[in-house]
């Protein structure tokens, strides 16, 4: 896919803006440089957040149903005073002795399987993947890593390099073998492993010894591949048979999410040798982490020195640990099940009444729609992106996903209610009904 095929990426000239979105456009252009992208047709000026909602500079609220970085809901309180009082006592790093890292690491590592012992901590996702790297390339004296056909990994050289849903220009490195996307239509989990399989035997014939499979465990980027769980567990069993590791990517499914579980690798019931997470864990605020075997950490630990200077610094622990305790006090991960369940019945009722709309996946609050053409019931991308800015203009906030773009990706925040999920059936319909 190319930069511009991003699903979902503003072209100008595709919609009329207003005076100020024209500036700022503009503005943004001459002042970031042409790396960047920007959301919908009409691009969404937003100025304040509050649960699940956005408001736009006229004070319009927007249903969120995407944002899942501030996955307890947007600017909550309690992690909000959280971040301010902490910011306010002390900013320092993991140089000094502090209760608040060893708190947050305490009570991240009692949500995981007993194997993982330890958790090093990143500012972003992308960083956790890179060190997860690292280490595996240390701990295999390998450099192959298998990764599925549109996966998204992050933007340092090492990871982008082993991201295809870049597009073609960023290329794979000559180390990178894809699989496909683990699709119950095309093979499921046995079909899945023994991509795997051979994906390592490739790198073999090739004289590069495999170091790890990676997946993100919902297969965001993939198009949101959930069912049925458990396909994770041959694909593990495949990787170690080739002397390589299993990185759980959290990023997206991770913290309570899929509803199911706290972990994307739990509802499969396999054990990851790392596990990389990021994105909702602060609720906004940039903290992340790589979760491991204690052998490995200690392999690698005894090798090289670690010192990431944010990475779980004071504040990134306070709002970490906040975010921990608004998803038990409030019990998001069942509200997700629940809420998660009634959304999709809905979508699939709608699915009903409109050709338009394919299968529903997912799980929790993580949700996958497929986007046909109404006649030949065919992958429609041009029909998902007509669906995401009609959705925007009855100020409904998704996007789409898949390597052809026609998958609706539909990931509130985890405080979004089935009062929230009718709003946006009624909304999807309206707009249903305006395409034909
Ligand atoms: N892994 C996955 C699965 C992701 O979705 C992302 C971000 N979209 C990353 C890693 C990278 O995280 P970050 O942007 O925090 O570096």
């Amino acid at each position: 896919m190319t930069p511009e095929a991003m699903p979902n990426a503003f072209r100008p000239g595709a919609a009329t803006l207003s005076d100020t979105e024209a500036r700022l456009v503009e503005r943004r252009q001459s002042l970031l440089g042409p790396a960047y992208r920007l959301f919908y047709e009409r691009p969404l000026h937003v100025v304040r957040g509050e649960g699940v909602w956005l408001f736009d500079a006229e004070g319009e609220a927007y249903l969120d149903a995407y944002n899942n970085v501030a996955s307890v809901g947007h600017c909550h309180p309690h992690v909000a005073g959280a971040v301010a009082r902490q910011a306010a006592t002390l900013a320092t790093h993991t140089r000094y002795l502090h209760d608040g890292v060893l708190d947050l690491a305490e009570r991240l590592l009692a949500t995981m399987p007993p194997a993982i012992g330890h958790v090093m901590f990143t500012c972003t996702g992308s960083e956790a993947n890179d060190l997860a790297l690292r280490i595996a390339f240390q701990a295999t004296a390998g450099t192959g890593v298998i990764v599925t056909v549109n996966a998204y990994h992050g933007v340092t050289q090492a990871v982008a390099a082993m991201s295809p849903s870049l597009g073609a220009g960023v290329p794979l490195g000559a180390h990178v073998r894809t699989v496909p996307a683990p699709d119950p239509a095309t093979g499921g989990d046995i079909g899945f492993a023994s991509a795997v399989a051979e994906a390592a035997e490739d790198l073999a014939r090739h004289g590069i010894r495999p170091a790890a499979l990676i997946v993100d465990t919902i297969f965001s980027s993939d198009g949101v591949f959930t069912d049925p769980p458990g396909f994770l567990v041959a694909a593990a069993a495949a990787i170690r048979a080739a002397g390589g590791l299993f990185i759980a990517d959290e990023v997206q499914p991770g913290f309570g999410r899929t509803g199911e579980a706290m972990w994307g690798f739990e509802r499969h019931g396999v054990v990851p040798d790392m596990v990389s997470m990021g994105k909702p864990m602060g609720n906004g605020y940039p903290v992340a982490a790589l979760a491991l075997r204690p052998d490995l950490a200690e392999a690698f630990g005894s090798q090289a020195r670690y010192f990431n200077t944010f990475g779980g610094n004071a504040v990134a622990a306070a709002a970490a640990l906040a975010v921990l305790e608004v998803i038990e006090a409030e019990a998001l991960q069942g509200h997700a099940l629940e809420v998660g369940r009634h959304f999709r019945d809905g979508l699939r009722r709608l699915g009903s009444r409109f050709p338009r709309l394919g299968e529903v996946r997912g799980a929790g609050l993580f949700i996958g729609l497929d986007v046909l053409d109404p006649e030949s019931r065919t992958p429609d991308a041009a029909g998902a992106s007509r669906i995401v800015n009609g959705l925007r203009e009855a100020r409904v906030l998704i996007s789409a996903t898949g390597p052809r773009a026609h998958v609706l990706k539909i990931r509130p925040p985890l405080v979004f209610s089935d009062a929230h999920a009718d709003l946006f059936l009624s909304r999807l319909e309206s707009v249903l009904a305006t395409l034909g």
